[in-house]
């Protein structure tokens, strides 16, 4: 862009600009700069220019632009301090020399170097925030022409963007540098992440054709059914941003809902309320995504109402619903103290205005030492995260949402898998606590504890999620060596030998396993039938006939003579199982599992008790197990989950639902089943199913025997 473009741009928004100013001071930067190159090959000054600009886009005051030409003259050339004051004036002056101030400053150093910088950045910027406006879009152009720096510089920039300059955008309301800020660093640190993210945005839009058009469309007509004016906005987030919810929540692309963002303007904040009720009215609203920052303002200054529903075919959308003029303080942020609207100053439209808080962190400046004003700075610029404290007063980072669970994996995976309770501030609270900036928190232990599932539900961090699913999977695999041994003990007893050791060791090798265990685990989770065990060793044997098969009434050995013998509902047993009998006059024996809680009540008579055993040929007999599993709530699902469980050539005979969620359906199933090796198949089948949450074996269900 020339002189004259710059100038032009500028008067098209503030009719009281100095054009010959801003003129001189292109033709000063131009001239002072002549002969210096950028790594690009273009002339430097190109890039004070293309910083000017960006900030005439924000429509910013003479002042900052012509700082904006001047910015890199006192650092990189022959110019002086004082050739800038007395041409520019002492606003100008004051100006470059804080953005000067801060070409040096490296902000992702050491931590006590971080400290010092950081009180630089913030005494630079106090006086002034420009210094900042400026600075902020400085940073920007050179991240949009990052590339052909060497790479070593590529990552350092990214980093320090990524880590202080984004965040600071964000804090001064302007979301916009903010999330580009944020993206271009992202694809200097992570660009196979990114690349990715981009992929599945082309596969979403080929698979189910363009969702913003038709969702801005679906929700133009709710507008004009609600006889309410506004405009409908909708956009595709940046990929960092859907990266960085993937990672905070651990959920597939295609199950966020944060993928396209969709943007409601209207004229009045009543009608925002009115848009609300009736977007409502018409999708299904998914709890806990409503917020209100129209009554309450976020500490930036941002207003808005955010919900999300659940639109065509169950697929979340994000809806922000604002004013014009809340939408204008939102983009512009900070900088609109500065700007111009329709040829004059704006007011000052901030219910909150962030410039105070630079203020504020200032004055703190005298009064802290270094390491405490960085705490305090990191505390207040990072929103979307809250720091707690140990009682040693090690500060701990989580993101906004964490949980003491989250906490407690974050110090150690030790600390994390043994945590009982938690204190904040000295007080218990439940561990599901929600945890605030500054808190101090305690982890409170129990040895031999083991994290409980419905964690998952609870914790927000990547770390505390796959530390909680390892723990559960090492108990999933102790719980699978002791079926498979019971598998096995049964499976040997049938050809008459016995499952040693030193057998299944021998099996394992044959079967390429590592130990014993291993096989024992594959038996137990279905990997390995009991046949392919027992065929390893004795061949001729597994593949023997059958023999007749039994019937039901002749399931269970032992029974006294005359007497018939029932399965208890209570507890469900099935083939592989041990099991006792409880004698009843007139109906017979009840044949309960041997953990059976209810057997508690006939300790004090022993003599109703019967030994029992299942009989060891194949049974033609099935057994019904209730089971209780919860799916998530997508097309498709349920009838997968019956397929499931049909391959497995096991028959429902019952299902119905128990609860319906939003984004869960929990069922009970009644199937029917061989044994406890078929019923395993059938757990393992299920739970292999990503869109399986969870599945219970009903047992001790209000029935009575
Ligand atoms: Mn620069």
């Amino acid at each position: 862009m020339d002189a004259d473009g710059l100038v032009a741009l500028v008067s098209s928004y503030n009719p009281h600009s100095d054009t010959a100013k801003i003129a001189e001071a292109y033709a000063f930067g131009d001239e002072m700069h002549a002969g210096q190159v950028r790594q690009s090959g273009e002339p430097y000054f190109t890039h004070p220019v293309a910083v000017a600009e960006l900030l005439a886009r924000q429509k910013l005051d003479d002042a900052t632009i012509i700082t904006a030409l001047l910015h890199d003259t006192v650092e990189d050339t022959k110019a002086r301090f004082t050739d800038v004051s007395e041409r520019f004036g002492e606003e100008v002056a004051y100006l470059v020399d804080g953005v000067t101030k801060l070409t040096n400053l490296q902000l992702s150093s050491t931590e006590t170097k971080q400290a010092e910088n950081f009180r630089k950045l913030f005494m630079a910027v106090s006086k002034d925030p420009r210094v900042l406006l400026v600075k902020l879009a400085d940073r920007l152009h050179n991240m949009r022409t990052i590339k052909y720096q060497r790479p070593e510089k590529q990552a350092q920039k990214a980093r320090e963007t990524m880590d202080i300059y984004a965040p600071l955008a964000g804090r001064m309301g302007m979301q916009w540098m903010r999330e580009e800020l944020e993206d271009l660093s992202f694809k200097v640190l992570n660009p196979e992440a990114r690349n990715s993210i981009i992929r599945r945005f082309i596969m979403l839009q080929r698979d189910s054709g363009d969702v913003i058009d038709s969702i801005t469309g679906d929700i133009q007509k709710v507008l004009k059914k609600a006889q309410i004016k506004g405009e409908v906005f909708g956009r595709a987030k940046k990929p960092f941003s859907v990266w960085r919810k993937m990672q905070e929540k651990q959920k597939s692309f295609s199950r966020l809902a944060d993928i396209y963002g969709f943007r409601v303007i209207v004229g009045s904040e009543a009608d925002c309320y009115q848009v609300l009720g009736a977007i409502h009215a018409r999708w299904a609203a998914v709890p806990g995504r409503f917020k209100d920052y129209i009554s309450n303002p976020k500490a930036n200054g941002y207003r808005s109402i955010h919900t999300t529903v659940a639109g065509r075919d169950g697929k979340q959308v994000e809806v922000q619903i604002r004013t014009r003029q809340m939408h204008e303080v939102a983009e512009a942020g900070v900088a609109a103290h500065w700007s111009y609207r329709d040829g004059v100053r704006a007011e000052n439209p901030f219910a909150v205005d962030p410039a105070h808080w630079i203020r504020a962190l200032s004055e703190r400046l005298d009064e802290t030492d270094h390491d405490e004003f960085l705490e305090h700075v990191k505390l207040e610029m990072y929103q979307d995260q809250v720091f707690c404290f140990t009682p040693k007063g090690d500060v701990i980072k989580l993101p906004r949402g964490a949980t003491p669970i989250d906490y407690a994996y974050g110090i150690h995976t030790r600390i994390g898998d043994s945590c009982v309770g938690a204190k904040i501030d000295g007080l218990r609270v439940p561990l599901w606590t929600r945890l605030k900036n500054g808190q101090q928190v305690e982890i409170i232990t129990a040895e031999g504890q083991r994290p409980q599932p419905t964690w998952l539900d609870i914790v927000v961090t990547g770390r505390a999620k796959s530390a909680i699913r390892r723990s559960l999977r090492e108990e999933d695999r102790e719980r699978f060596i002791k079926l498979g041994r019971e598998l096995a003990r049964v499976a040997f007893e049938h050809i008459g030998k016995k499952a040693t050791d030193k057998a299944l060791a021998t099996a394992a090798r044959t079967l390429g396993l590592a130990e014993a265990e291993d096989l024992l685990a594959r038996l137990g989770s279905a990997e390995l039938t009991a046949r392919d065990v027992v065929g390893t060793l004795y061949p001729e044997l597994a593949a023997a006939p059958q023999g007749e098969v039994v019937e039901e009434s002749r399931a269970v050995v032992g029974l006294p003579e005359g007497q018939i013998s029932t399965r208890a509902q209570c507890c469900q047993p099935v083939p592989g199982e041990r099991i006792v009998g409880i004698t009843y006059r007139g109906q017979g024996v009840i044949v309960h599992a041997i953990d059976c809680p209810v057997l508690v009540d006939f300790e004090e008579q022993p003599e109703r008790w019967v030994d029992l055993r299942w009989h060891s040929g194949p049974h033609g007999a099935v057994h019904t197990v209730s089971m209780q599993v919860a799916i998530s709530n997508d097309a498709g699902v349920l009838g997968r989950i019956c397929t499931l469980i049909g391959e497995q050539k096991a028959n429902i005979s019952d299902l119905h639902f128990i609860d319906r969620k939003q984004d869960f359906y929990r069922l009970l199933i009644d199937v029917d089943l061989r044994d406890v090796e078929h019923l395993h198949m059938v757990q393992t089948a299920l739970e292999a199913d990503s869109d399986v949450a969870e599945i219970t074996r009903v047992k001790n269900v209000d029935r009575k025997p």
